[in-house]
């Protein structure tokens, strides 16, 4: 039983320790893409050409868009990063407590006995 639970506490331990490093984030996706500027004789007609930085996010069920200024691209990237991180450890803590609630009821199943 105790052996079984073990993997729980690992991966319980190892979503905190994200949580519980002095970083900062930043609320949404980075992305890089390429973009159509509009004017009419520019080559992006054809293809979109002009790079830019966007941070996304949902905001009361809608996108929203915030283009990163060039000079905060390296800054924002790594602080989306570790916004991302933040998220994959919380929904690995979701899935741990899943499993380890199936588990327990399991082991509540196993240690009563019948009563006729
Ligand atoms: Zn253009």
């Amino acid at each position: 039983m105790q052996q079984s639970l073990q993997p729980f506490q690992e991966q319980r331990q190892q979503a905190w320790r994200v949580f519980f490093a002095p970083t900062i984030l930043v609320e949404g996706s980075f992305r890089e893409l390429l973009i159509r500027c509009g004017k009419s004789n520019c080559h992006c007609q054809n293809e979109p050409a002009h790079p830019v930085s966007r941070l996304s996010h949902w905001e009361h069920g809608k996108l929203k868009n915030k283009v990163v200024r060039v000079a905060d691209k390296q800054r924002i990237k790594s602080l989306s990063d570790n916004y991302k991180n933040h998220k994959r450890s919380l929904s690995q803590l979701l899935k741990v407590n899943k499993k380890e609630h199936q588990l327990l009821k399991k082991v509540i199943k196993l240690k009563s006995v019948p009563y006729e």
